[in-house]
Parts: C-alpha cells; structure tokens; sequence
C-alpha cells in the first residue's frame, strides 16, 4: 500500500489495469478453453503456433487503443453536445436503459461493419487489418490479435455514429451506453472466434456466431463476407452475407506475414506484399 501510494497515479492506475486484464483473461481461459476442448471445430492445443504474440496483442490492444482513442472521443462528446439541440439530449435521456442499448448496439454494429468493411477494401487499412486475418489458427484468442492502428478504426467506426446520435454524452444511461456497448462487443468478439462447432439454428440469422465469423478468416474465400460484429442481418442488408452449413477449410491470408510481434507490428510500414487487391 505504502510502495503504491508513492508511486505516480499513472503508473498505478496501469499496473491495476494490466492486473484487471490479467483476471479477465484467467476468466476467459476459464470459459473458452473447456469450450474448445469440448465442442472443437478443428483439433488445436491452447499451447499453437503464434500463442505468445496472441497473448501480447491481447493486452497491447486492450490497454493502447483506450488510451489512443480517449482525447479524440472526450473532443468528440463535447463537440456533439454543442452541436445537437438540448431537446434532442432530453428525448435520448428519455428512453427506457434496454431500448437505448438496443438501439446502440444496432447503430455501433452499422457503424463498425462500413469501419471494417473499409478495412478491406482500402489498401492502406487493409495493412494494419491484415494482421488479424494472418491468424491460420482461430481460436478466442485472436480476438484480440490486432495491430492497434486497426482496433482504434475498428472501434471508432462504432462509436462515432453513438456519438453522432448523441448517446455518447447523454446523461447518465448516454455515458454509459459506449461502455456497456465496448463490454457487450468485447465479450461477442472473444465468443465469435472460439474453436467451437456448435451451430445455432435460425438465431444465427439474428445474432453472429462462431460460424459466420469464421468464413470471414477463410484464406481462400468469402474473406470479403460477414463483417459484421453482432448482427448478421446487417450484411444481409448490404449484400455480404454468407453463411451455409459447414466451416471453411483453411483460416489467414494468401501473402506472407512476419513471424514476429515486432515484425508483424512494423509489417504495415513495411511490406508492400501484405496488401490485399483492392476491389
Ligand atoms: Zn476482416
Ligand atoms: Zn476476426
């Protein structure tokens, strides 16, 4: 106690997020590693290839992306809530907590599919995007497998439009809502990349699983399909979904991809090979 008290606030509130992190992820082996275990797709052991990188993204696109994103964001809130009349806060303070969060995640969601959507289809983006689709082993873990440029794109292009709309800044349920969505959108994001091959019936038109997930990793095709984050019914709106009833072959990409975090971190600067074909 006495140690922490005469240490800076900064280093203190990192060592107590990077220890938050460290439970989170205890919890998540808790959950998913039996998971995988009981219901594989493929065979896999927790201990594959690339691990110890997947492991480092883990806490490098947990704690960066935050620290990048909050001036842009707090710059962001305050400028919406000039910008937007006082009524419009009233009415969006208005609604009941559930429909405010329904409502967000549908919005976070149409917002982050075009953020990600853009990831592949701009050759600069796709630079930094290549790297979570470089994974040739999915499991929950590559969730977080991400080069930060890319997870600040990814989760600025769902917040905005929450911002936009006002209900980033809007009072208590407003303030809350862009934590409760990053929560929720965390938690799918860990859930869709499981190794499990359980399939859902007809809910998996209505809410993205580990299948529609999937097929957008396949090295070969339909990498271009299924961008969505939670609901799938959005990229049957715009024309990229794809969902039948097996799993793809094979997972990564066609071009090569340095072996190492630092080298894959630096890959987007460097390597001109690891850029997809623009469309
Ligand atoms: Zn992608
Ligand atoms: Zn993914």
């Amino acid at each position: 106690m006495t140690l922490l008290s005469s240490l800076p606030p900064e280093i203190v509130r990192f060592v107590v997020d990077v220890l938050r992190l460290c439970l989170w992820l205890m919890l998540l082996i808790a959950l998913f590693v039996p998971l995988e275990r009981l219901f594989a797709q493929r065979p896999s052991k927790f201990l594959r290839p690339q691990i110890g990188n997947d492991l480092a993204y883990y806490f490098l696109s947990s704690l960066l992306p935050a620290a990048l994103m909050s001036v842009p964001l707090a710059v962001l809130a305050t400028v919406v809530q000039k910008v937007l009349p006082a009524g419009f806060h009233d009415s969006v303070q208005g609604l009941p907590l559930w429909l405010t969060i329904f409502a967000g995640l549908i919005v976070a969601d149409i917002g982050s599919y075009w953020g990600h959507r853009l990831s592949h289809e701009i050759g600069f983006l796709w630079r930094f995007h290549a790297i979570h689709h470089s994974a040739e082993h999915i499991d929950f873990l590559v969730n977080g497998r991400a080069h930060p440029i890319d997870m600040v794109v990814t989760r600025m292009s769902g917040l905005l439009p929450l911002y936009i709309l006002g209900l980033g800044s809007a009072g208590p349920a407003g303030s809350m809502l862009p934590v409760a969505i990053t929560l929720i959108g965390t938690f799918m994001g860990f859930f869709l990349h499981a190794n499990v091959r359980l399939r859902f019936g007809p809910l998996e038109w209505l809410v993205a699983t580990p299948a529609f997930h999937h097929w957008h990793h396949s090295r070969t095709d339909h990498i271009d399909h299924n961008y969505a984050a939670t609901f799938p019914w959005i990229d049957r709106m715009f024309g990229t979904l794809y969902l039948p009833a097996h799993f793809p072959a094979d997972y990564g990409i066609q071009t090569p991809m340095p072996a190492t975090l630092i080298g894959q971190l630096l890959s987007p600067m460097e390597s001109p090979t690891v850029v997809q074909p623009r469309k």
